[in-house]
Protein backbone atom coordinates (compact mmCIF):
# COMPACT_ATOMS: atom_id res chain seq x y z
CA UNK A 1 0.00 0.00 0.00
CA UNK A 2 1.70 3.70 -1.21
CA UNK A 3 0.23 6.14 1.27
CA UNK A 4 1.63 9.94 0.65
CA UNK A 5 1.14 11.05 4.40
CA UNK A 6 3.98 9.17 6.29
CA UNK A 7 2.94 8.94 9.38
CA UNK A 8 -0.29 6.92 8.95
CA UNK A 9 2.42 4.04 7.56
CA UNK A 10 4.55 4.00 10.82
CA UNK A 11 2.92 1.09 13.48
CA UNK A 12 3.31 3.65 16.26
CA UNK A 13 0.24 5.89 14.32
CA UNK A 14 -1.83 2.67 14.42
CA UNK A 15 -1.01 1.32 18.31
CA UNK A 16 -1.19 4.60 20.04
CA UNK A 17 -3.86 5.50 22.40
CA UNK A 18 -7.13 6.42 22.08
CA UNK A 19 -5.93 10.27 23.38
CA UNK A 20 -3.15 10.24 20.97
CA UNK A 21 -4.72 9.48 17.58
CA UNK A 22 -7.15 11.96 18.46
CA UNK A 23 -4.58 14.96 18.53
CA UNK A 24 -3.20 13.58 14.94
CA UNK A 25 -4.16 15.83 11.83
CA UNK A 26 -4.90 14.34 8.28
CA UNK A 27 -3.45 16.83 5.51
CA UNK A 28 -4.74 14.54 2.52
CA UNK A 29 -8.69 13.94 3.92
CA UNK A 30 -10.05 17.12 4.14
CA UNK A 31 -12.79 14.95 5.91
CA UNK A 32 -10.78 13.33 8.66
CA UNK A 33 -12.24 15.04 11.42
CA UNK A 34 -16.18 15.40 9.96
CA UNK A 35 -18.91 13.50 11.84
CA UNK A 36 -18.98 10.13 10.17
CA UNK A 37 -21.82 7.25 10.46
CA UNK A 38 -20.73 3.96 9.60
CA UNK A 39 -23.33 2.16 8.21
CA UNK A 40 -23.68 -1.62 8.79
CA UNK A 41 -22.51 -2.98 5.52
CA UNK A 42 -18.89 -1.89 6.85
CA UNK A 43 -19.35 -3.74 10.16
CA UNK A 44 -20.77 -6.72 8.31
CA UNK A 45 -17.81 -6.91 6.41
CA UNK A 46 -14.69 -6.33 9.03
CA UNK A 47 -16.81 -8.56 11.15
CA UNK A 48 -16.03 -11.66 8.76
CA UNK A 49 -12.55 -10.94 8.14
CA UNK A 50 -12.14 -9.74 11.74
CA UNK A 51 -14.03 -11.55 14.37
CA UNK A 52 -12.08 -9.76 16.91
CA UNK A 53 -13.84 -6.36 16.01
CA UNK A 54 -15.89 -5.63 18.99
CA UNK A 55 -13.23 -6.06 21.64
CA UNK A 56 -10.37 -3.97 19.40
CA UNK A 57 -13.33 -1.26 18.91
CA UNK A 58 -13.96 -1.14 22.79
CA UNK A 59 -9.69 -1.15 23.05
CA UNK A 60 -9.86 2.28 21.20
CA UNK A 61 -13.50 3.54 23.84
CA UNK A 62 -15.73 2.74 20.68
CA UNK A 63 -18.71 -0.28 20.83
CA UNK A 64 -20.60 -2.45 18.22
CA UNK A 65 -24.25 -1.12 18.60
CA UNK A 66 -27.46 -1.94 16.49
CA UNK A 67 -27.85 0.09 14.08
CA UNK A 68 -31.15 1.98 13.85
CA UNK A 69 -30.63 5.06 11.69
CA UNK A 70 -29.83 7.24 9.44
CA UNK A 71 -33.32 6.68 8.31
CA UNK A 72 -35.53 7.46 12.17
CA UNK A 73 -36.81 10.55 11.33
CA UNK A 74 -38.34 12.12 8.23
CA UNK A 75 -38.98 15.77 9.10
CA UNK A 76 -39.19 15.34 12.12
CA UNK A 77 -42.12 12.23 11.57
CA UNK A 78 -40.32 8.68 12.97
CA UNK A 79 -40.00 6.09 10.51
CA UNK A 80 -41.12 2.62 11.22
CA UNK A 81 -38.19 1.08 12.64
CA UNK A 82 -38.23 -2.82 11.02
CA UNK A 83 -37.89 -5.61 13.02
CA UNK A 84 -35.37 -8.05 12.53
CA UNK A 85 -35.22 -11.46 13.10
CA UNK A 86 -32.77 -11.99 16.25
CA UNK A 87 -28.87 -12.10 15.51
CA UNK A 88 -30.01 -10.50 12.18
CA UNK A 89 -29.98 -6.91 13.44
CA UNK A 90 -27.68 -4.95 11.38
CA UNK A 91 -24.64 -3.68 13.48
CA UNK A 92 -22.27 -0.42 13.29
CA UNK A 93 -19.05 0.14 14.88
CA UNK A 94 -20.04 3.86 17.52
CA UNK A 95 -16.64 5.49 16.67
CA UNK A 96 -15.56 8.98 15.34
CA UNK A 97 -14.04 8.87 11.90
CA UNK A 98 -10.26 9.11 13.24
CA UNK A 99 -10.74 5.89 15.86
CA UNK A 100 -12.61 4.32 13.04
CA UNK A 101 -9.73 4.66 10.44
CA UNK A 102 -7.14 4.01 12.60
CA UNK A 103 -9.06 0.96 13.91
CA UNK A 104 -9.37 -0.65 10.20
CA UNK A 105 -5.62 -0.01 9.73
CA UNK A 106 -4.52 -1.42 13.10
CA UNK A 107 -6.72 -4.46 12.00
CA UNK A 108 -4.99 -4.98 8.54
CA UNK A 109 -1.57 -4.22 9.95
CA UNK A 110 -1.65 -6.16 13.02
CA UNK A 111 -2.98 -9.43 11.08
CA UNK A 112 -1.84 -9.33 7.68
CA UNK A 113 1.66 -9.94 7.64
CA UNK A 114 1.49 -9.93 4.07
CA UNK A 115 0.56 -6.13 3.53
CA UNK A 116 3.35 -3.73 3.39
CA UNK A 117 2.85 0.50 3.64
CA UNK A 118 5.47 1.98 1.29
CA UNK A 119 5.00 5.81 2.45
CA UNK A 120 5.14 7.81 -0.78
CA UNK A 121 2.68 9.40 -3.67
CA UNK A 122 2.03 8.02 -6.40
CA UNK A 123 2.70 9.90 -9.24
CA UNK A 124 2.35 7.86 -12.52
CA UNK A 125 1.76 4.08 -13.88
CA UNK A 126 4.46 2.31 -16.21
CA UNK A 127 3.83 0.38 -19.32
CA UNK A 128 5.68 -2.06 -21.41
CA UNK A 129 4.35 -1.69 -24.95
CA UNK A 130 6.11 -5.13 -25.64
CA UNK A 131 4.01 -6.91 -22.86
CA UNK A 132 0.33 -7.53 -22.91
CA UNK A 133 -1.06 -5.17 -24.97
CA UNK A 134 -3.23 -3.30 -22.74
CA UNK A 135 -1.69 -3.61 -19.12
CA UNK A 136 -0.03 -1.82 -16.69
CA UNK A 137 3.23 -3.27 -15.26
CA UNK A 138 3.88 -0.60 -12.07
CA UNK A 139 3.72 2.17 -10.66
CA UNK A 140 6.28 5.42 -10.05
CA UNK A 141 6.24 6.65 -6.86
CA UNK A 142 7.49 9.51 -5.42
CA UNK A 143 8.89 8.33 -1.44
CA UNK A 144 8.93 9.92 1.19
CA UNK A 145 12.68 10.09 0.86
CA UNK A 146 12.53 12.29 -2.36
CA UNK A 147 13.56 9.39 -4.46
CA UNK A 148 11.34 8.29 -7.99
CA UNK A 149 11.15 4.87 -8.10
CA UNK A 150 8.96 2.14 -9.94
CA UNK A 151 7.00 -0.84 -8.30
CA UNK A 152 6.22 -3.74 -10.94
CA UNK A 153 2.91 -4.67 -10.01
CA UNK A 154 0.17 -7.32 -11.05
CA UNK A 155 -2.93 -5.02 -9.93
CA UNK A 156 -3.02 -1.64 -9.61
CA UNK A 157 -5.60 -0.55 -7.13
CA UNK A 158 -6.33 3.54 -7.16
CA UNK A 159 -8.20 4.56 -3.70
CA UNK A 160 -7.90 8.11 -3.57
CA UNK A 161 -10.11 10.86 -5.22
CA UNK A 162 -7.34 13.17 -5.58
CA UNK A 163 -5.75 10.68 -7.51
CA UNK A 164 -8.64 10.07 -9.54
CA UNK A 165 -6.75 8.72 -12.77
CA UNK A 166 -8.97 10.01 -14.48
CA UNK A 167 -34.37 9.05 17.93
CA UNK A 168 -34.17 9.47 20.91
CA UNK A 169 -30.82 7.96 22.17
CA UNK A 170 -32.38 4.59 22.80
CA UNK A 171 -30.19 2.65 25.07
CA UNK A 172 -28.62 0.77 22.52
CA UNK A 173 -29.35 2.91 20.04
CA UNK A 174 -26.01 5.49 18.88
CA UNK A 175 -28.11 7.92 16.33
CA UNK A 176 -30.30 10.47 15.90
CA UNK A 177 -30.59 12.03 12.43
CA UNK A 178 -33.34 14.28 10.24
CA UNK A 179 -33.70 14.60 7.23
CA UNK A 180 -35.42 17.16 5.69
CA UNK A 181 -38.96 17.48 4.09
CA UNK A 182 -37.48 20.18 0.57
CA UNK A 183 -40.67 21.95 0.83
CA UNK A 184 -40.29 23.30 4.12
CA UNK A 185 -36.27 23.10 4.92
CA UNK A 186 -32.78 22.49 3.41
CA UNK A 187 -31.61 21.70 6.59
CA UNK A 188 -30.29 18.54 8.34
CA UNK A 189 -29.67 17.50 12.59
CA UNK A 190 -27.49 14.22 13.40
CA UNK A 191 -26.91 13.52 16.86
CA UNK A 192 -24.75 10.61 17.03
CA UNK A 193 -23.24 9.06 20.61
CA UNK A 194 -19.53 8.38 19.36
CA UNK A 195 -16.83 6.45 21.54
CA UNK A 196 -16.79 6.78 25.19
CA UNK A 197 -18.56 9.83 26.38
CA UNK A 198 -18.29 11.85 22.58
CA UNK A 199 -21.77 13.48 21.34
CA UNK A 200 -21.29 14.36 17.43
CA UNK A 201 -23.94 17.05 16.62
CA UNK A 202 -23.90 17.32 12.75
CA UNK A 203 -25.39 20.09 11.31
CA UNK A 204 -25.49 21.73 7.58
CA UNK A 205 -27.28 20.72 4.16
CA UNK A 206 -28.05 21.59 0.53
CA UNK A 207 -26.69 25.45 0.24
CA UNK A 208 -26.49 26.25 3.95
CA UNK A 209 -24.85 29.89 5.11
CA UNK A 210 -25.61 29.89 8.69
CA UNK A 211 -22.45 29.84 10.70
CA UNK A 212 -22.16 28.04 13.81
CA UNK A 213 -19.26 29.55 16.08
CA UNK A 214 -20.64 28.25 19.51
CA UNK A 215 -23.24 26.78 21.31
CA UNK A 216 -25.71 29.67 21.39
CA UNK A 217 -25.46 29.45 17.31
CA UNK A 218 -26.32 25.78 17.54
CA UNK A 219 -29.65 26.70 19.87
CA UNK A 220 -30.70 29.22 17.38
CA UNK A 221 -29.92 26.38 14.54
CA UNK A 222 -32.17 23.81 16.33
CA UNK A 223 -35.15 26.14 17.41
CA UNK A 224 -35.27 27.51 13.66
CA UNK A 225 -35.42 23.97 12.07
CA UNK A 226 -38.66 23.71 10.01
CA UNK A 227 -40.21 20.44 10.46
CA UNK A 228 -43.33 18.88 10.27
CA UNK A 229 -43.46 17.54 14.01
CA UNK A 230 -40.73 19.86 16.55
CA UNK A 231 -37.62 18.40 17.57
CA UNK A 232 -38.43 16.41 21.17
CA UNK A 233 -37.70 18.31 23.90
CA UNK A 234 -34.99 16.39 25.31
CA UNK A 235 -32.64 17.78 22.71
CA UNK A 236 -33.15 20.98 23.80
CA UNK A 237 -32.57 20.12 27.79
CA UNK A 238 -29.81 18.32 26.11
CA UNK A 239 -27.95 21.62 24.44
CA UNK A 240 -29.40 23.32 27.97
CA UNK A 241 -27.11 20.94 30.01
CA UNK A 242 -24.12 21.36 27.89
CA UNK A 243 -24.28 24.84 28.10
CA UNK A 244 -24.71 25.03 32.14
CA UNK A 245 -21.56 22.84 32.66
CA UNK A 246 -20.05 24.14 29.71
CA UNK A 247 -18.85 20.75 28.17
CA UNK A 248 -15.92 20.83 25.74
CA UNK A 249 -16.73 21.18 22.18
CA UNK A 250 -14.71 21.48 19.09
CA UNK A 251 -16.64 22.52 15.82
CA UNK A 252 -15.28 21.03 13.19
CA UNK A 253 -16.24 22.81 9.03
CA UNK A 254 -16.52 21.39 6.09
CA UNK A 255 -16.92 23.00 2.55
CA UNK A 256 -17.70 19.84 0.24
CA UNK A 257 -16.56 19.73 -3.66
CA UNK A 258 -18.51 18.79 -6.17
CA UNK A 259 -19.80 14.96 -6.73
CA UNK A 260 -18.41 13.24 -9.54
CA UNK A 261 -18.66 9.61 -11.16
CA UNK A 262 -15.47 8.48 -13.38
CA UNK A 263 -17.80 5.85 -15.20
CA UNK A 264 -14.59 3.22 -15.92
CA UNK A 265 -16.57 1.10 -16.96
CA UNK A 266 -17.24 3.10 -20.50
CA UNK A 267 -13.94 3.18 -21.69
CA UNK A 268 -12.98 0.48 -23.85
CA UNK A 269 -9.17 1.48 -23.46
CA UNK A 270 -8.56 0.72 -19.93
CA UNK A 271 -5.68 -1.03 -19.05
CA UNK A 272 -6.96 -5.03 -17.83
CA UNK A 273 -5.28 -4.52 -14.44
CA UNK A 274 -5.99 -1.53 -13.18
CA UNK A 275 -9.28 -0.70 -10.60
CA UNK A 276 -10.12 1.71 -8.78
CA UNK A 277 -12.54 1.93 -5.13
CA UNK A 278 -14.00 4.09 -2.79
CA UNK A 279 -14.24 8.40 -3.96
CA UNK A 280 -11.27 7.61 -6.53
CA UNK A 281 -14.33 6.28 -8.70
CA UNK A 282 -17.16 8.37 -7.01
CA UNK A 283 -17.92 11.24 -4.85
CA UNK A 284 -21.10 12.12 -3.49
CA UNK A 285 -22.53 14.26 -1.31
CA UNK A 286 -22.01 12.99 2.07
CA UNK A 287 -25.45 13.81 3.90
CA UNK A 288 -26.35 10.12 3.43
CA UNK A 289 -23.02 8.58 4.62
CA UNK A 290 -22.30 6.51 1.70
CA UNK A 291 -18.92 7.00 1.20
CA UNK A 292 -16.89 4.59 3.22
CA UNK A 293 -19.61 1.49 2.46
CA UNK A 294 -19.24 2.26 -1.43
CA UNK A 295 -15.13 1.94 -0.77
CA UNK A 296 -16.41 -1.60 0.86
CA UNK A 297 -18.36 -2.30 -1.65
CA UNK A 298 -15.37 -2.00 -4.08
CA UNK A 299 -13.44 -3.78 -2.15
CA UNK A 300 -15.73 -7.08 -1.61
CA UNK A 301 -16.77 -7.33 -5.71
CA UNK A 302 -12.63 -6.96 -6.00
CA UNK A 303 -12.30 -10.17 -3.51
CA UNK A 304 -15.11 -11.74 -5.65
CA UNK A 305 -13.68 -11.43 -8.59
CA UNK A 306 -10.14 -12.34 -6.84
CA UNK A 307 -11.21 -15.62 -5.95
CA UNK A 308 -12.77 -16.72 -9.02
CA UNK A 309 -9.85 -15.93 -10.81
CA UNK A 310 -7.72 -19.43 -11.79
CA UNK A 311 -3.70 -19.85 -10.60
CA UNK A 312 -1.75 -19.23 -14.21
CA UNK A 313 1.61 -20.12 -14.88
CA UNK A 314 2.30 -16.59 -15.84
CA UNK A 315 1.26 -15.05 -12.52
CA UNK A 316 -0.88 -12.66 -14.93
CA UNK A 317 -4.43 -11.39 -14.26
CA UNK A 318 -6.92 -12.41 -17.08
CA UNK A 319 -7.00 -9.99 -19.75
CA UNK A 320 -10.82 -8.95 -18.75
CA UNK A 321 -9.83 -8.56 -15.58
CA UNK A 322 -10.25 -5.13 -15.04
CA UNK A 323 -13.47 -5.64 -17.76
CA UNK A 324 -15.25 -7.87 -15.46
CA UNK A 325 -14.25 -5.43 -12.37
CA UNK A 326 -15.89 -2.34 -13.59
CA UNK A 327 -18.86 -4.06 -14.42
CA UNK A 328 -19.84 -5.80 -11.67
CA UNK A 329 -18.73 -2.08 -9.67
CA UNK A 330 -20.79 -0.52 -11.89
CA UNK A 331 -23.93 -2.06 -11.03
CA UNK A 332 -23.17 -2.01 -7.65
CA UNK A 333 -22.29 1.67 -6.74
CA UNK A 334 -24.22 3.24 -10.05
CA UNK A 335 -27.29 3.32 -8.24
CA UNK A 336 -26.05 5.54 -5.63
CA UNK A 337 -25.18 8.19 -8.21
CA UNK A 338 -28.71 8.33 -9.39
CA UNK A 339 -30.60 8.61 -6.65
CA UNK A 340 -28.34 11.02 -4.89
CA UNK A 341 -28.25 13.33 -7.45
CA UNK A 342 -32.59 12.74 -7.33
CA UNK A 343 -32.27 14.01 -3.69
CA UNK A 344 -30.04 16.51 -4.47
CA UNK A 345 -32.43 18.18 -7.33
CA UNK A 346 -35.03 18.64 -4.70
CA UNK A 347 -33.37 21.64 -4.37
CA UNK A 348 -33.24 24.22 -7.04
CA UNK A 349 -30.02 25.74 -5.56
CA UNK A 350 -27.89 21.79 -7.20
CA UNK A 351 -25.99 22.79 -9.91
CA UNK A 352 -27.38 20.26 -12.41
CA UNK A 353 -24.86 17.53 -14.26
CA UNK A 354 -24.30 18.85 -17.97
CA UNK A 355 -27.19 17.07 -19.49
CA UNK A 356 -29.47 16.85 -16.69
CA UNK A 357 -33.27 19.11 -16.24
CA UNK A 358 -33.48 18.82 -12.52
CA UNK A 359 -37.27 19.16 -13.48
CA UNK A 360 -37.74 16.30 -15.62
CA UNK A 361 -34.69 14.38 -13.97
CA UNK A 362 -36.10 10.74 -13.56
CA UNK A 363 -39.87 11.58 -12.65
CA UNK A 364 -40.34 8.08 -12.35
CA UNK A 365 -37.69 7.66 -9.23
CA UNK A 366 -38.99 11.01 -7.80
CA UNK A 367 -43.09 9.69 -8.05
CA UNK A 368 -42.06 6.25 -6.98
CA UNK A 369 -39.64 7.33 -3.90
CA UNK A 370 -42.29 9.89 -2.76
CA UNK A 371 -44.70 6.38 -2.60
CA UNK A 372 -42.29 4.46 -0.88
CA UNK A 373 -41.30 7.31 1.66
CA UNK A 374 -45.22 7.92 2.93
CA UNK A 375 -45.28 3.90 3.07
CA UNK A 376 -42.08 4.16 5.01
CA UNK A 377 -43.88 6.11 7.52
CA UNK A 378 -46.90 4.43 8.15
CA UNK A 379 -48.22 1.59 10.55
CA UNK A 380 -48.45 -1.26 8.73
CA UNK A 381 -45.99 -1.60 5.88
CA UNK A 382 -42.86 -2.96 8.25
CA UNK A 383 -41.25 -4.97 5.43
CA UNK A 384 -41.54 -2.57 3.06
CA UNK A 385 -39.54 -0.11 5.49
CA UNK A 386 -37.30 -3.56 6.15
CA UNK A 387 -36.65 -3.70 2.56
CA UNK A 388 -36.14 -0.04 2.19
CA UNK A 389 -33.52 0.75 4.70
CA UNK A 390 -31.90 -2.71 3.69
CA UNK A 391 -31.12 -1.19 0.46
CA UNK A 392 -30.23 2.44 1.83
CA UNK A 393 -27.66 0.43 4.09
CA UNK A 394 -26.16 -0.95 1.20
CA UNK A 395 -27.00 -4.46 2.53
CA UNK A 396 -29.54 -5.51 -0.48
CA UNK A 397 -29.48 -4.47 -3.86
CA UNK A 398 -31.55 -1.65 -5.26
CA UNK A 399 -34.09 -4.14 -7.13
CA UNK A 400 -35.46 -5.27 -3.85
CA UNK A 401 -37.80 -2.20 -4.35
CA UNK A 402 -39.04 -3.48 -7.09
CA UNK A 403 -39.83 -6.51 -6.29
CA UNK A 404 -43.51 -8.07 -7.01
CA UNK A 405 -44.15 -7.72 -3.28
CA UNK A 406 -42.71 -4.53 -2.89
CA UNK A 407 -44.71 -3.33 -5.74
CA UNK A 408 -48.04 -4.46 -4.96
CA UNK A 409 -47.79 -3.14 -1.63
CA UNK A 410 -47.56 0.12 -3.19
CA UNK A 411 -49.92 0.09 -5.79
CA UNK A 412 -52.54 -1.67 -3.33
CA UNK A 413 -51.81 1.77 -0.83
CA UNK A 414 -52.45 4.15 -3.83
CA UNK A 415 -55.32 2.65 -5.32
CA UNK A 416 -57.02 1.59 -1.74
CA UNK A 417 -55.22 2.85 0.93
CA UNK A 418 -55.11 -0.69 2.49
CA UNK A 419 -52.50 -2.61 3.60
CA UNK A 420 -51.92 -5.34 1.04
C1 LIG B 1 -17.74 16.36 5.25
C2 LIG B 1 -17.78 14.91 4.88
C3 LIG B 1 -18.52 14.04 5.68
C4 LIG B 1 -18.58 12.68 5.33
N1 LIG B 1 -19.35 11.85 6.11
C5 LIG B 1 -19.39 10.53 5.81
C6 LIG B 1 -20.14 9.63 6.65
O1 LIG B 1 -20.82 10.02 7.62
N2 LIG B 1 -20.12 8.31 6.33
C7 LIG B 1 -19.42 7.82 5.25
O2 LIG B 1 -19.42 6.61 5.01
N3 LIG B 1 -18.70 8.66 4.45
C8 LIG B 1 -18.68 9.99 4.70
N4 LIG B 1 -17.94 10.83 3.90
C9 LIG B 1 -17.23 10.27 2.72
C10 LIG B 1 -15.99 9.48 3.15
O3 LIG B 1 -15.15 10.28 3.96
C11 LIG B 1 -15.22 9.06 1.89
O4 LIG B 1 -16.12 8.49 0.95
C12 LIG B 1 -14.14 8.01 2.23
O5 LIG B 1 -13.15 8.53 3.07
C13 LIG B 1 -13.50 7.52 0.92
O6 LIG B 1 -12.50 6.59 1.22
P1 LIG B 1 -11.31 6.35 0.20
O7 LIG B 1 -10.47 5.27 0.79
O8 LIG B 1 -11.87 6.16 -1.17
O9 LIG B 1 -10.48 7.72 0.13
P2 LIG B 1 -9.75 8.54 1.31
O10 LIG B 1 -10.38 8.30 2.65
O11 LIG B 1 -9.65 9.94 0.79
O12 LIG B 1 -8.28 7.88 1.40
C14 LIG B 1 -7.34 8.07 0.34
C15 LIG B 1 -5.92 7.72 0.85
O13 LIG B 1 -4.98 7.85 -0.23
C16 LIG B 1 -3.84 8.65 0.19
N5 LIG B 1 -3.34 9.32 -1.04
C17 LIG B 1 -3.87 10.40 -1.68
N6 LIG B 1 -3.16 10.67 -2.80
C18 LIG B 1 -2.17 9.73 -2.87
C19 LIG B 1 -1.11 9.45 -3.82
N7 LIG B 1 -0.92 10.18 -4.91
N8 LIG B 1 -0.28 8.41 -3.57
C20 LIG B 1 -0.45 7.62 -2.46
N9 LIG B 1 -1.43 7.83 -1.54
C21 LIG B 1 -2.27 8.86 -1.76
C22 LIG B 1 -4.43 9.60 1.25
O14 LIG B 1 -3.42 10.08 2.12
C23 LIG B 1 -5.44 8.67 1.97
O15 LIG B 1 -4.83 7.87 2.94
C24 LIG B 1 -17.88 12.20 4.19
C25 LIG B 1 -17.15 13.07 3.40
C26 LIG B 1 -17.12 14.42 3.72
C27 LIG B 1 -16.36 15.34 2.82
Amino acid sequence: MVESEEWVTSPDSYNKPKEEILKQKRSHVSQYRAAHMQLPLLAATLLKWFPNLGEESEKLGGRLVPYLGPMPVYSGKPFIIPSYPSGQVPMTVAMRRPLFETLVRRLIMNSCKNVRYLPGTVVGLTKDSSASPNAITGVQIHTSEKENISLSATLVVGTSHSVQFFHVLRPNSCQYVIFPDPKLDNRILGLMRRDKNTLDVLVGGWAVTEEISNIDDLKAYLSSLKLHIPLPAWIHKTMDLFQQFEAPMRIEKSRLGISAYIQYHLYDYMPSNFIAVGDSVMTLNPIKALGTSKACVGALVLSGILDKCEPNATDRLPDDFSKRFWKRHAACVGPNWTSNKTDDYKYETTTPSKGDNPKMFNRFQKKFGGWLLELVLKEGYNDVAATASNVQRHLAPPTDLFSPKVLWKIIRYKLFDTPA
